[in-house]
């Protein structure tokens, strides 16, 4: 390796410190290992610094002639093993690219390497932000969020990060392209975003923001099932109430994490449960000399015994935006929320408060002889008990599990299982296996927003195999060479073609699967018979509506099956994923067989207001969907919300809430 040369364009180092640091990222295995159970990760060669788009292409090249794989690295907070320098490799770390670029309207420019926090301060201070909240806002990258379609904690109202990207600027070894915006033809987005630096290295992003909340309301809940508070959950998204937060605890987690008494709240987001379980074995005289050891070499006793104390689910509801929307809301939230018990605002405002509180304690326990680590899978509603119970089970047979509900959309939702068990590689690997086979066993996806790394690279293939074959073209085309994350980001496998997804209504989860070349008046009366309607009309097939804009919280296809190459590609109905790419709606139109996408009920309440529905978007307000320049409210709160909107002027008026004279403001959120 002739780093001389490198060294002309890039500062270089190959200092061992350097070299350990980028040898991994937080994958707990890798933490594991590092405590003892197994042999280190290798280190990279050298660890490289650029500072633009040029410097990458520089280092791209001077690695294709030496034939040196190269690993982006954003700040290694990646779970899952994706950013690791591999042995022989040169790491190019991206933190000097840090600049902030133009906040201007709705977007700002930024480049990659920028820390999360950095952005939203920046942001901040022109009274903007993108609500992208990850519990690692502090120690991830812009760039690392799309290549891993990160997810924060506010998606529920704001979408993932890729869905708030509105360009991205790649650097390839074949060249530099555009995404989004910044297309110049083909649009690569949906590929390059999961694909975790594979298919070439982001170095610059534009991405879209909102104004800074004025006001946030939380309310907190005791349900005495997760499945009595799933419904009211749901029912909440399906009428249109956007919240920004919607978090349930399953009884472990409010039991473990102390979730379930206000007055004893103290830090117990993430990192509390492990205290508490520290707390929990500490106070069981017999079990006080082995500290964490015993339970969790018995996963089995603690999880039947957690489960047995079960004091109900706690759930926090939280609004944020305009006063006058959020009161709105949050009113309708709380009466749609009422099976169960009200415990108040200060479990959510604690939540708040603590919500980046989450892991960075997790060292104790691996310093005990065990281990800890999380799993996101995400299906729909209807789906949500077979993923919720399959899972937990799979994970319960190695590891004492708990579970979260977070990212819940109109069609489904994620679960966000913690789980801790003996620092042993092979138990480690075996609760792995096994929650992977259950969770697409169940109809999940294995990855919400950790991505796939080298964790689930398997399970990834497997879910993604139709479209694999398109993913290794288009890596050969931008990187021929496969300098790029070698290996990654999952490999081709052989499975038997698989049958298209049944033309079905799925009244849980709202969506339906249609014939996706059907003509529209044929489509549409078949779902009228059924009581349905389609949620985004279209007037043509479904197949000539797929890409239309959306905005970032929605989803316009949940699930589609292709003819790709002669074979079908079938797409899991999810509400969103991070398992790779997602180029589930950047297909050809002629190649889709089926498209699962939202339905509403057509004897549902609607108001249809005479605005624009920009005008309500700018004012924080979200009518349902737009038909013929009409906003449209559906759902319990509808006419209050299209009150709201006729304060807004007729269709075509941009003039915002937070134009209104203050008095009126103030009136319409009487
Ligand atoms: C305590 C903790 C809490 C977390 N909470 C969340 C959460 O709430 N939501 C969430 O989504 N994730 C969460 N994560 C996971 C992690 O923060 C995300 O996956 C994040 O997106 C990774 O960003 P990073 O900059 O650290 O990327 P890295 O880990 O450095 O890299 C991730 C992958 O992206 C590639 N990559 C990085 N930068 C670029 C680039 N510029 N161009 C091309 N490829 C690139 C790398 O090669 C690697 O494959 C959490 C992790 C921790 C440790």
């Amino acid at each position: 390796m002739n780093l001389d040369r490198l060294r002309s364009v890039v500062p270089v180092s190959v200092d061992a410190a350097e070299r350990i640091a980028h040898a991994r990222d937080l994958w707990p295995r890798g933490t594991l290992a590092l405590a003892g159970a197994g042999p280190l990760p290798p280190s990279p060669e050298a660890v490289a610094w650029p500072r633009d788009g040029e410097e990458i292409a520089a280092c791209l090249a001077w690695a294709e002639a030496e034939g040196v794989a190269i690993v982006p690295y954003g700040a290694g907070s990646g779970v899952c093993g994706a950013a690791a320098g591999r042995a022989g490799s040169l790491v190019l770390d991206l933190k000097r690219m840090n600049r902030i670029g133009l906040i201007e309207g709705d977007t700002v420019t930024c480049q990659p390497g920028v820390l999360g926090q950095h952005l939203e301060d920046a942001l901040e201070r022109v009274g903007r932000a993108t609500r992208h909240s990850p519990s690692s806002i502090w120690c991830s990258t812009v760039g690392g969020w799309a290549a891993s379609r990160s997810a924060g904690q506010f998606s529920s109202k704001y979408g993932k990060f890729e869905d708030m990207v509105l360009g991205l600027k790649v650097v390839a070894p074949a060249g530099a392209f555009g995404t989004g915006v910044w297309a110049s033809g083909e649009d690569l987005g949906p590929w390059v975003m999961g694909a975790e630096g594979s298919l070439g290295v982001i170095s610059e992003l534009l991405v879209r923001t909102v104004p800074v909340p004025a006001v946030r309301k939380f309310g907190a809940w005791r349900f005495a099932s997760v499945e009595a508070a799933w419904e009211s959950m749901r029912a909440l998204l399906q009428a249109d109430l956007h919240p920004a937060v919607l978090r349930l605890y399953d009884p472990v987690d409010t039991r473990i994490a102390g979730k379930g008494s206000a007055t004893t709240v103290k830090a117990k987001e993430g990192a509390g449960w492990l205290d508490e379980l520290r707390t929990l074995v500490e106070s069981v005289p017999a079990l006080r000399s082995h500290l964490l050891s015993l339970p969790l070499a018995l996963p089995r006793l603690l999880n039947a015994l957690a489960q047995g104390v079960s004091s109900g689910c706690i759930l926090i509801a939280g609004w944020e935006g305009e006063p006058d929307v959020v009161e709105v809301l949050a009113r309708h939230g709380a009466a749609l929320l009422s099976g169960g018990e009200p415990l108040g605002e200060e479990l959510g405002e604690h939540w708040y408060a603590h919500r980046h509180d989450v892991s960075y304690k997790s060292a104790p326990i691996f310093e005990r002889g065990g281990f800890a680590d999380t799993m996101e899978v995400a299906t729909t509603w209807s789906r949500l008990p077979a993923l919720y119970k399959g899972v937990r089970a799979a994970l319960g047979r190695h590891a004492l599990v708990m579970a979260h509900f977070s990212h819940v959309y109109q069609e489904g939702c994620s679960i966000y299982f913690s789980f801790a068990g003996v620092g042993r590689l092979d138990v480690y690997d075996a609760a792995w296996r096994d929650a992977l086979s259950a969770a697409a066993e169940a109809g999940g996806t294995v990855a919400h927003h950790h991505g796939v790394g080298q964790l689930k690279m398997a399970a990834a293939a497997r879910e993604l195999a139709g479209i694999a074959p398109r993913f290794h073209a288009l890596k050969a085309r931008l990187d021929p060479a496969g300098i790029l994350n070698p290996g990654r980001l999952f490999p081709l496998v052989d499975m038997p073609e698989p049958a298209a997804p049944p033309v079905e209504i799925d009244p849980v989860s709202r969506i339906a699967t249609l014939d996706a070349q059907q003509p529209a008046a044929e489509r549409d009366d078949w779902l009228a018979k059924a009581g349905w309607e389609l949620r985004f009309p279209s007037t043509g097939s479904l197949a000539a509506s797929v890409g239309a804009p959306r905005q970032p919280w929605e989803s316009r296809v949940l699930g589609a099956s292709a003819r790709l190459d002669g074979r079908r590609a079938v797409f899991l109905a999810v509400p969103r994923s991070s398992a790779g790419p997602d180029p589930r709606e950047a297909l050809p139109a002629g190649a889709y067989e089926t498209l699962t996408v939202p339905v509403v009920r057509r004897d549902e309440a609607v108001v249809r207001v005479d605005v624009s529905a920009s005008t309500c978007l700018a004012a924080d307000l979200r009518p349902a969907r737009e038909i013929a320049g009409s906003a449209e409210f559906r759902g319990p709160a509808a006419a209050d919300l299209a009150a709201l909107a006729r304060r807004l002027g007729p269709i075509g008026s941009e003039r915002a809430s937070a134009d209104l004279p203050a008095a009126d403001r103030a009136r319409s959120g009487s």
